[in-house]
């Protein structure tokens, strides 16, 4: 089965009608870039720079974060990578900055929220990113955005530290895409109003899931409402990936529900156009797109729509795949 997969490797990511598609991994450490290629990947969708941060005692410093993304962008010789920003706080602590203690850690300083909050931090990640620019294809995207004034001080704080580093005569890609993570409803919900303002999108299921059902994505007791293929979550998904065709942008996902096998023929038909996994995922996700028809689809996930629950949905995905 392992070589049956292998065929897969360096062949596009098509579907059975030619429609073609982006299948990209998830990185968390600098060792994942190998694996990513060998796996096939067309490009890194996820690099969570908060492994950058942890397991040591103090901040990494702007010149260690350029050599790591310098790596990555090289590494994948022009291939798109997308790094998001420090996504810290939530369930990822980080002992050294002395975050303070939070009756829910979820719905806290989380992410952006705190890099807004601590903009010195925020910066040297950004001068670093900026630095790295020139090696490559790079893309970034900033997590847990809820509302469009934490995008736009993101994206100010950006273009300021994109004028000093030019004012000092470091040369920074001017192609250089601005994206932000729709994972939390109130992203969703507006992405027409989003989308006016990124180059893209990317679907963070793992948060969306359990902002939208309200339940804690680590808590045993209600994972029964945990449902990647729920129909409110499935509607949101429509929901950012129209907002985005409308203003001609390009919409990833890179929760987990990107390499479910049971949620590919529906994202396939949604037209989902990025597709972000862990590397083990991406042949047999790469099989299985290249034996659907899109076009068929793109009606049977309009029917899967109207249906009421996910054990129904999933049922209707099988029996017609
Ligand atoms: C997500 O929320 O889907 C996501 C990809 O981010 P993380 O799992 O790092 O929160
Ligand atoms: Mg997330």
């Amino acid at each position: 089965q392992q070589a049956e997969l292998a065929k897969w490797v360096n062949r596009p990511s098509l579907s059975a009608d030619g429609h073609r598609v982006e299948l990209a991994a998830n990185i968390g450490k600098l060792e994942d870039v190998q694996k990513a290629l060998d796996n096939g990947a067309e490009a890194i969708g996820l690099f969570r720079t908060e492994f950058l941060y942890m397991g040591r005692s103090s901040l990494p410093t702007e010149e260690e974060q350029f050599i790591s993304y310098k790596y990555v962008l090289e590494k994948m010789n022009g291939k798109p990578v997308v790094i998001r920003t420090l996504d810290i706080g939530g369930d990822k602590e980080l002992p050294y900055m002395e975050l303070p203690k939070e009756a829910n850690p979820f719905l806290g300083q989380r992410a952006l929220r705190l890099c807004l909050e601590r903009p010195h931090i925020f910066r040297t990640q950004l001068r670093a990113l900026l630095r790295a620019s020139s090696y490559g294809n790079l893309k970034i995207m900033f997590p847990m955005i809820a509302v469009l004034s934490e995008l736009r001080d993101a994206k100010a704080l950006l273009e300021e530290e994109k004028a000093k580093l030019q004012g000092e005569g470091i040369v920074v890609s001017d192609t250089i895409e601005i994206g932000m993570m729709v994972e939390i409803p109130a992203a969703a919900v507006s992405a027409d109003l989003f989308a006016k303002e990124v180059d893209f999108f990317s679907i963070g299921t793992n948060d969306l899931i359990q902002y939208t059902m309200a339940a804690d994505r680590m808590n045993e007791t209600v994972s029964y409402l945990y449902q990647p293929c729920n129909p409110s979550v499935l509607r949101l998904v429509r929901m950012v990936i129209e907002a985005a065709r409308k203003e001609g942008k390009w919409v990833g996902m890179c929760g987990e529900m990107a390499g479910d096998e049971s949620a590919i023929p529906l994202l396939l038909g949604l037209g989902l156009h990025e597709f972000s996994m862990s590397a083990s995922s991406i042949l047999p996700a790469r099989a299985q797109i290249g034996g659907l028809d899109r076009k068929r689809w793109s009606e049977l996930a309009e029917q899967a729509l109207t249906m009421a629950a996910q054990d129904e949905i999933q049922d209707f995905v099988r029996s017609q795949s």
